[in-house]
C-alpha cells in the first residue's frame, strides 16, 4: 500500500527541489494533493484531422502524415522555420519562430509524425504555429489515442520540467503503483448506487487518464458530488450542532418599545413578506438557542425596518442591539433613518466610526456601557475590542458580504454569558446555490416582495449618439421636480483616467446644467469625508438636482425623490454592481429610469450584461446571471470567503449536483445527525480526517 500523505518530494522524478517547486506554485505538498489536482482541459486525441477537412474554424487538431519539406525562411526578426506536412487529403503548413536550431536538427523530413495545434488562418492561408511534434512509433503506445490531460502550470514549472507533459509522467508514474484501497471509498454504498456515482479510485483514475468521454463524464460528475456533498455535510452539520448546542437570550417578550412602535409610529403597513420575516425572527429569538439568520432582500425590498423591529424586541427583553453597516455613510445613513423611526420614543441611539474621536468616542463608550444607549450603529468600528456594551442582545450587519466572517464572529464575544443573536443583512442578492454554500451554517428568510405602489424601473441602453435626448430627458425630470444621479466608473488602475473622466463630464454637464436654475453636486473617492458628506447632504435635501459620483454612491443612500439614475460608460460595471447603482432610484412613488450609456463597441459579455439589466429588476435573477456570465469567484464578496475555492465543482454550472447533494446531507443528518449509524461511517471518518488538514473548512466552522 503506499500512503498518500507522503510527501510529494519521495516520489521518483521529483527530489527536493522540483517538491519545492510544486509547493510555491501549486500547493501541491503530497502524494494525495498531486493526484487531486486535476487538469483543467483535455485535448481530444482519438482521432486525427483530414488535412482536407480543416477549416479557419477547426481549433485544435491532430493530424497524422509525413513531414514533406523543412525551410529556413527570412532573416533577423523575421526568421522562421517552415514545414510542410501531407496525410493523403492534402497539405498545411507548419510553422516555428522559436527554437529553429535545435528543431531543424532534430525533425527529419520524409518521416511521419502525429502533430497537434491549433489552426491559424494566416490571411486565407490555413497554418498551424508551434506544433507538438512526435515522430509516429515514439509516442508512448499507452498515452496515445486518449483525452491527453492538460494540468495547470507556469512558467517556472514549465522551466523545471514539470509543465502539463512532466506533470502527466509523474501522475502515471505514481497511479501505477496504487490500488484500489489506495485511494478508498468515502462515500456509503447506498449513496453511491442512488446517484449512480463511480467509485472513487476509478474517479481519480478516470479524471487523469480518460479511455473515452463517458468515462471522464462519469469521473468528474463523481468527484463534484463528492465536492460539493462533503462541504455540505459539514455545513448544515455545523448549523445544527449551533442550533443545539450555542444557547442564546430568550427575548419573550413583546413590550412598550415594540407595541409603541409598531402601533403609533409605523408609517406604512408592513408587505406580507416583511412580516414572515419578523415573524421568523421572533420565533428564533425564544428557542434558547443563539440566531443566525440571514436576511436576503432586493435592494428597497425595506430590510431596515425589519431590522428595526427585531431591535426592538431585543430592548423590551432589556437588552441592547447594534447594527454594523461597511461604510461611513451608510453607517449614518442607518443612524438617521433609524433615529428618525424612533423620533420621540425614550430610546438612546448612538453612533461610533472610526471617525468619532476623542471626548465624543469617549462619551459613547461610557453611555453603551451603562446602557444608556439602546441601539449602537455604526462602522466596524463596533468590532474593536474597547467597545463594551452593558448587554448586548442583537447584533445586526448590513451588507454582510463585505464583512468577514470573522468580523461577524467578533461581535460574539461582546455579551455575556450568551452570543448576541446576529442577523445578517444582504442586499445583493446571491442565488440560492451561492447562498446554501456561502451561508450554508445560516438560516435565510428572503423579502421576496417590494414595498406596494412601487413601479417597476425602466431601464434603457443608449449610445453616444442619444446624448442630447438624454440630456433633454433629465431636464424635463428635473422640471417635474426630480432629482438624478449620474454615476461614473472609477476603478484603482485606471483611477486617474477615470477621474479625469468624472470632471469632465461634470464640466459638461455645468455647461448644459447652469445655475441658478439648476444645481449640481459631486462625490468622488479623492474629497475629504467632510466635503463628501456635505455634498451628499445638500442633494438628499432636495438643494441639488443632479448628483454627480463614482460608486461611492453604490451602497446604501436613500433619497425618495430621485428617479433618474444614469449611468456613464455601463459597460464597465458588473452585472451586481449595475444592480445596486439602479437601487438607488425608484424608491419613492414616481416612475423612475435608469439609462445606461456606453459607446457604440461593446464586448459580448458587456452587452449580455446590458440586456440583462434591460430586461428584468429582479435582483436574484440578476445574481443567476452573473454567476452563469462570470462564474462564483467574480461575484462580489465571495473572495475573501475561500469557501468557493473548489477543486472541480463550479457553482454557476453545477447547481443540480449542489441541490442533490444539499438534500441528500440534509437527509442524512436528519435521520443520523452525528453519523452514528454503521452505514455512515465512511462519512464520518472523512470528515474527521479532512477537518484537521482542510484549511478551508475550517475556515468555516
Ligand atoms: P433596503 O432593503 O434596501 O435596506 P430600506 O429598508 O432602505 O430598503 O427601505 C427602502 C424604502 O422603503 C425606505 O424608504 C422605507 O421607508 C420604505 N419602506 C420599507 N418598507 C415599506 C413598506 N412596507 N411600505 C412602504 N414603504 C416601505
Ligand atoms: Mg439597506
Amino acid at each position: 500500500m503506499i500512503d498518500l500523505s507522503t510527501s510529494i518530494e519521495y516520489l521518483k522524478g521529483v527530489g527536493p527541489a522540483r517538491a519545492d517547486l510544486l509547493k510555491k506554485e501549486l500547493s501541491i505538498f503530497t502524494f494525495q494533493d498531486l493526484l487531486w489536482t486535476f487538469p483543467f482541459r483535455y485535448v481530444d486525441k482519438t482521432q486525427f484531422h483530414r488535412i482536407a477537412d480543416l477549416g479557419p474554424a477547426s481549433g485544435d487538431v491532430q493530424i497524422k502524415g509525413i513531414l514533406r519539406t523543412l525551410n529556413l525562411l527570412g532573416d533577423g526578426r523575421k526568421k522562421r522555420l517552415v514545414g510542410k506536412l501531407r496525410d493523403e487529403s492534402g497539405v498545411i503548413e507548419l510553422v516555428w519562430f522559436k527554437g529553429i536550431h535545435f528543431l531543424q536538427k532534430s525533425l527529419i523530413p520524409g518521416k511521419e509524425y502525429i502533430i497537434y495545434g491549433r489552426i491559424n488562418d494566416f490571411n486565407g492561408n490555413l497554418n498551424i504555429a508551434h506544433p507538438e511534434m512526435e515522430a509516429v512509433g515514439v509516442a508512448n503506445p499507452e498515452e496515445a489515442s486518449t483525452f491527453e490531460p492538460v494540468y495547470p502550470s507556469t512558467e517556472k514549472l514549465n522551466g523545471k520540467g514539470l509543465d502539463s507533459k512532466g506533470r502527466r509522467k509523474l501522475i502515471k508514474y505514481l497511479f501505477d503503483q496504487l490500488i484500489q484501497k489506495d485511494i478508498p471509498e468515502n462515500l456509503p454504498e447506498y449513496l453511491l448506487s442512488k446517484v449512480r456515482l463511480v467509485n472513487r479510485f476509478e474517479a481519480i483514475k478516470n479524471i487523469h487518464f480518460p479511455p473515452d468521454i463517458q468515462a471522464l463524464e462519469a469521473a468528474r460528475n463523481r468527484l463534484k458530488f463528492e465536492e460539493l456533498f462533503f462541504l455540505q455535510l459539514r455545513l448544515l452539520q455545523i448549523k445544527n450542532r449551533r442550533k443545539g448546542a450555542v444557547k442564546g437570550f430568550i427575548f419573550e417578550k413583546i413590550a412598550d418599545y415594540f407595541n409603541g412602535f409598531f402601533n403609533e409610529k409605523l408609517p406604512f403597513e408592513l408587505t406580507g413578506a416583511q412580516k414572515r420575516v419578523v415573524k421568523e425572527i421572533r420565533k428564533d429569538m425564544v428557542t434558547g438557542a443563539q440566531m443566525n439568520r440571514l436576511l436576503q432582500g432586493d435592494v428597497g425590498s425595506g430590510k431596515t425596518i425589519v431590522a428595526l423591529l427585531a431591535m426592538l424586541i431585543a430592548i423590551d427583553n432589556g437588552y441592547q442591539a447594534c447594527l454594523m453597516a461597511p461604510t461611513e455613510i451608510l453607517a449614518q445613513q442607518h443612524f438617521q433613518s433609524l433615529s428618525e423611526y424612533l423620533e420621540g420614543m425614550d430610546l438612546g441611539v448612538g453612533f461610533l466610526s472610526g471617525s468619532i474621536k476623542g471626548k465624543k468616542r469617549k462619551a459613547i463608550l461610557e453611555q453603551l456601557k451603562a446602557g444608556e444607549i439602546h441601539i449602537l450603529v455604526g462602522t466596524h468600528a463596533l468590532i474593536e475590542p474597547w467597545v463594551e456594551f452593558k448587554n448586548l442582545g442583537l447584533a445586526v450587519t448590513d451588507e454582510q458580504h463585505r464583512f468577514g466572517v470573522a468580523q461577524r464572529a467578533s461581535l460574539w464575544k461582546k455579551s455575556k454569558p450568551y452570543p448576541p443573536h446576529v442577523l445578517v443583512m444582504s442586499a445583493t442578492p446571491i442565488p440560492r446555490t451561492l447562498a446554501m454554500t456561502l451561508y450554508g451554517d445560516l438560516d435565510v428568510s428572503v423579502i421576496d416582495e417590494l414595498p406596494p405602489g412601487r413601479k417597476p424601473i425602466d431601464t434603457i441602453h443608449r449610445t453616444e449618439s442619444y446624448r442630447l435626448r438624454v440630456i433633454g430627458f433629465m431636464k424635463e425630470q428635473i422640471k417635474l421636480g426630480r432629482q438624478i444621479y449620474v454615476v461614473y466608473p472609477l476603478i484603482e488602475e485606471s483611477e486617474a483616467m477615470d477621474l479625469a473622466n468624472l470632471m469632465s463630464g461634470y464640466e459638461a454637464l455645468q455647461r448644459e446644467f447652469p445655475p441658478p436654475d439648476f444645481q449640481l453636486s459631486i462625490v468622488h473617492g479623492k474629497m475629504k469625508a467632510a466635503d463628501k458628506d456635505f455634498e451628499m447632504q445638500r442633494f438628499a435635501n432636495g438643494e441639488t438636482q443632479i448628483m454627480v459620483a463614482t460608486t461611492v454612491i453604490e451602497v446604501g443612500v436613500n433619497v425618495p425623490n430621485a428617479s433618474v439614475m444614469v449611468i456613464e460608460n455601463a459597460e464597465r460595471f458588473g452585472l451586481s454592481q449595475l444592480h445596486q447603482l439602479r437601487g438607488r432610484v425608484g424608491r419613492g412613488a414616481d416612475q423612475s429610469y435608469c439609462i445606461l450609456m456606453t459607446d457604440f463597441k461593446v464586448s459580448k459579455e458587456g452587452k449580455e450584461r446590458l440586456s440583462t439589466m434591460v430586461r428584468t429588476n429582479n435582483g436574484f435573477e440578476i445574481a443567476e446571471a452573473d454567476l452563469k456570465l462570470r462564474g462564483p469567484g467574480n461575484i462580489e464578496g465571495t473572495q475573501q470567503s475561500g469557501i468557493i475555492n473548489f477543486r472541480i465543482a463550479e457553482l454557476g454550472k453545477d447547481q443540480k449536483i449542489l441541490q442533490t447533494a444539499r438534500s441528500l446531507a440534509q437527509r442524512i443528518l436528519d435521520h443520523d445527525p452525528e453519523l452514528e449509524k454503521p452505514i455512515n461511517q465512511p462519512l464520518k471518518q472523512f470528515l474527521a480526517k479532512e477537518k484537521t488538514k482542510n484549511r478551508t473548512w475550517s475556515r468555516i466552522s
